[in-house]
């Protein structure tokens, strides 16, 4: 009953424009085995963001197609599409309720030991226990005395817990206090296990571990590379 995606993505052919008159990206062609880990660079406005809103259907394809496993996505269930792709922003951003409350975001059903594993698991556990109520701490919306970092932890442990295929990760470019950078990345390596990953990335640390680095620029792929190559 429950569709289970292998994290297999293909754009075919895809173009995409926010107005008529103005093609952002001209045309893409991409295939990202599942299980790969590939890193977006490129300038600002080269349309990193754009193919990850493509990939996460928030937007439609002007042209071409977007599939997952071979199945469009505009004829995948909204549910199923939901579960299979997650997208982890830049701000990171905590809902107000508890810190358990916005790591099961999308998981609504988590048991307080899955919520718990999953912040073990990206490094956040032992932050969250030094909190006042540990993981029934109130955060408020503008993430209280939660740090840039921890912050991220807290959304890489929501994003381990849905467990989606395919994760899309916009890099935080706000630069982070070192240990929590290393934290970071640590994190990263686990969230990324064995699933299909598109990062925007903004460290060279990132680039470093992908397995596959894109280069965009006017809305094309200019370099298609591993990190020793480019
Ligand atoms: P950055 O590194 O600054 O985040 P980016 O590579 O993510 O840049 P995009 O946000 O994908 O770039 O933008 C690509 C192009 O599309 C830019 O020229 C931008 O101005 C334009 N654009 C982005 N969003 C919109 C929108 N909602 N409406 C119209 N144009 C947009
Ligand atoms: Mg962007």
């Amino acid at each position: 009953d429950l569709w289970t995606s292998r994290g297999e993505v293909r754009f075919s052919g895809v173009e995409f424009s926010y107005t008529p008159d103005r093609p952002i990206i001209p045309r893409l062609d991409l295939d990202i085995p599942a299980g790969q880990t590939i890193a977006l660079v490129g300038s600002t406005g080269a349309g990193k963001s754009t193919l990850a809103k493509l990939l996460s259907r928030f937007y439609d394809p002007t042209e071409g197609s977007v599939t997952l496993d071979g199945v469009d996505l505009r004829d995948l269930h909204p549910k199923d599409l939901r579960r299979a792709i997650v997208m982890v922003t830049q701000e990171a951003y905590l809902f107000s309720g508890t810190v358990a409350d916005n790591i099961a975001i999308g998981r609504p059903d988590a048991t307080p030991e899955e919520i718990e594993a999953a912040a073990r698991a990206v490094g956040a556990d032992a932050f969250i226990r030094g909190l006042p109520d540990g993981y029934d701490t109130d955060v408020n919306k503008r993430g209280g005395r939660v740090s840039a970092g921890q912050r991220q932890l807290i959304s890489f442990a929501r994003a381990f817990l849905a467990d989606p295929a395919v994760l899309i990760l916009d890099e935080a470019t706000a630069s982070l206090d070192i240990p929590s950078e290393r934290a970071v990345q640590d994190a990263l390596q686990t969230l990324l296990a064995d699933r299909t990953a598109v990062i925007i990335a903004h460290r060279l640390s990132t680039v470093a571990i992908a397995d596959r680095v894109l280069v965009m620029d006017r809305g094309r792929i200019v370099e298609d590379g591993t990190p020793a190559e480019l």
